[in-house]
């Protein structure tokens, strides 16, 4: 693409996506139903592929998922190895690359180093390397 539509670039979609009406295709409700129809709904291997696919469009070595927010008492309660805020990534990283806000991480990937230190001192394996 070499400039925006709104610039007189080409568009990249022949139908317009207004704002507050959603835009669900067939293979977004095929995804779906696959997911509901598997095992694992919650932690399941999309959760990787989604990761996955982060760090290969951002470049990141490392990415978590989690959306919880909710408290580490509640998260312990529900999922294996969602985040807790226990900041203990935030505190052990070297290049203050590491914001914890609603009980959930987040890396600020233009600090980022990709040292693995978070990874590794995180108690519920939240963080994982690509
Ligand atoms: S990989 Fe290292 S630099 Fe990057 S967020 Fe984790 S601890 Fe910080
Ligand atoms: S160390 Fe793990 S559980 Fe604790 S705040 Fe960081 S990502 Fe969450």
């Amino acid at each position: 693409m070499d400039k925006p539509a709104i610039c007189g670039g080409i568009p990249v979609r022949d139908t317009k996506i207004y704002y507050g009406h959603q835009y669900i295709d067939e293979d977004d409700i095929r995804a779906v139903a696959e997911v509901l129809r598997s095992n694992e709904i919650t932690c399941g291997p999309k959760i990787k592929e989604l990761e996955d696919k982060l760090c290969r469009i951002t470049g990141a070595k490392y990415a978590v998922a989690c959306s919880s927010a909710d408290k580490g008492p509640v998260t312990m309660k529900g999922c294996s190895v969602g985040c807790i805020g226990c900041q203990l990534c935030k505190k052990n990283c070297p290049e203050g690359a590491v914001n914890v806000a609603d009980f959930n991480a987040e890396i600020d990937y233009e600090k980022c180093s990709g040292c693995g230190t978070c990874m590794e001192k995180c108690p519920r394996k939240s963080i994982v390397e690509h």
